[in-house]
């Protein structure tokens, strides 16, 4: 931008300098062909009196010197033939009677006019007078001053001033750029003020300050953001180390006593069975842990492929997986779908997890003669997959909070059926890898209904 503007300026200070240069020639010029005219027409004049008083044969014998190298005098009979001339001899010279300046003069008593010299290759003026009292025309003629021939004289000096002009423009160029860019440079693109700037570039430093403010806020959002972040993870790690440390410390504890032999014989197989469930619990949890971390890392859906998944196959498989689970807990299961397959796109064995995880809550939360009912159908551009159950419910306060890890609305009773309160968070996060949406709508001690949209 800085030499672009230096350029700018330089350029028109020499288009400014060349012009006013022009027009001041322009003016000289005509001041000049004024003053030659008039100057020339005081020569004839006085000559012509000259003429008159002493008559012009005078001329002849007086020899003209120091007159200046340009100025010629000639005497015209008024029948055009040259009676006198100071630089050619009058016999040489043609009859005169052509030109315009003695026939001006014949007939009004003076007259001028411009010529071309094709034998000197000069403008030259012609000024004529016809005396009074006298019959012969008296014509001074000289060489023009054109600003040219003055230019070319002066051609030395004239450099000087155009080189100086050159300088001249550099510098004002330099300074001009140096004085214009000085608010830009002093611009803290960091801390802009829109104070000390041109009022053109106010917009942009306004733009500038309210991209700097949103960019702090970004990155305040950003910090606060990953504070967050970080006490989820820490809490995680508290909870995952919590959570695993129970069923070690049970594990622990039952093989102490019967390393150190205070469990009779027919009771070992009651520990064993102990230390074995607390053992499942684990693998079920780092399970459901494995898996959560699995689909938040992104790797999920990178191991799994896309493919057409059909949602009535998958709830009729989960419903026979969960049959005898359900009959156990003395609660009913059905699977109803008004078409005979509805496919949608999807990862299948996460849409397995997903529908399969809440079903599988809604029997763990259930009452003896309960139900669990999963319904399968279109809901204009979306895949509805209905599970209600009329269990225990969920109390409005908890409805936000179950699909957060480890959240459990009663720890005990979750352990108790061998809840690991991952499950909906995995939920979740399935649900969100499908762009797919969940609602809940529960009521304590009256049910629950989960209802997932997929996109259609
Ligand atoms: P969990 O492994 O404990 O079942 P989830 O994440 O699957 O963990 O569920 C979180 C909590 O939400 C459960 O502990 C339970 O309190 C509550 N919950 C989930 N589904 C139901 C339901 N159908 N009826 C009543 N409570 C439920």
């Amino acid at each position: 931008m800085r030499s672009q503007l230096t350029k700018h300026i330089f350029t028109a200070c020499m288009i400014v300098f060349l012009m006013s240069f022009g027009l001041i020639f322009y003016v000289w010029n005509s001041y000049l062909a004024r003053r030659n005219l008039s100057e020339l027409r005081d020569k004839a004049l006085y000559l012509s009196a000259i003429a008159e008083h002493n008559g012009w044969e005078f001329f002849q014998n007086v020899h003209i010197s120091g007159q200046g190298e340009n100025t010629r005098i000639t005497i015209i009979a008024p029948d055009g033939s040259v009676l006198y001339d100071s630089v050619v001899p009058a016999q040489e010279l043609p009859n005169h009677s052509d030109r315009i300046e003695f026939q001006q003069a014949l007939r009004d008593g003076q007259g001028s006019c411009e010529r071309y010299s094709e034998s000197l290759l000069k403008k030259t003026i012609n000024y004529a007078v016809k005396p009074e009292h006298s019959e012969i025309i008296l014509r001074v003629s000289a060489e023009k001053d054109t600003v040219w021939i003055l230019l070319f004289r002066m051609l030395s000096p004239m450099a000087a001033i155009v080189f100086f002009m050159i300088i001249l423009s550099v510098l004002l160029a330099f300074f001009s750029t140096k004085t214009i860019m000085k608010p830009i440079n002093q611009l803290d693109p960091e801390n802009p003020d829109d104070r000390n700037i041109y009022d053109e570039m106010k917009p942009f430093v306004r733009r500038l300050i309210f991209q700097n403010q949103q960019i702090h806020r970004q990155m305040d959002q950003l910090q606060e953001e990953h504070k967050k972040q970080d006490a989820i993870r820490r809490e995680f790690t508290a909870n995952v180390s919590h959570e695993l440390k129970t069923p070690l410390t049970s594990i622990s504890g039952f093989a102490e006593i019967i390393r150190d032999g205070y469990v009779q014989e027919k009771d070992i197989s009651h520990f064993a069975d102990n230390i074995y469930k607390e053992a499942q619990r684990m693998i079920v949890l780092v399970n459901d842990i494995l898996k959560l971390s699995r689909l938040e890392s992104g790797s999920f859906e990178i191991q799994n492929k896309r493919e057409e998944v059909d949602l009535c196959a998958v709830c009729a498989g989960i419903r026979e997986r969960l049959l005898l689970n359900a009959k156990r807990q003395g609660v009913s299961i059905s699977c109803y779908s008004e078409e005979a397959e509805i496919r949608i796109m999807g990862i299948a064995n996460l849409i397995d997890e997903i529908i399969y995880n809440i079903c599988d809550n809604a029997i763990k939360y259930n009452q003896t003669g309960g139900f669990v009912r999963i319904r399968i159908c279109r809901e204009q551009s979306e895949i509805l997959v209905e599970i209600a159950d009329n269990g225990i419910g969920i109390p409005e306060q908890d409805q936000e909070r179950i699909f957060e890890r480890f959240y459990r609305v009663n720890k005990s009773h979750s352990k108790e059926v061998g809840g690991t309160g991952l499950g909906l968070s995995i939920v979740k996060h399935g649900m969100a890898m499908h762009h797919a949406r969940i609602v809940l709508e529960s009521k304590e001690q009256e049910g629950t209904c989960v209802r997932l949209y997929f996109p259609g």
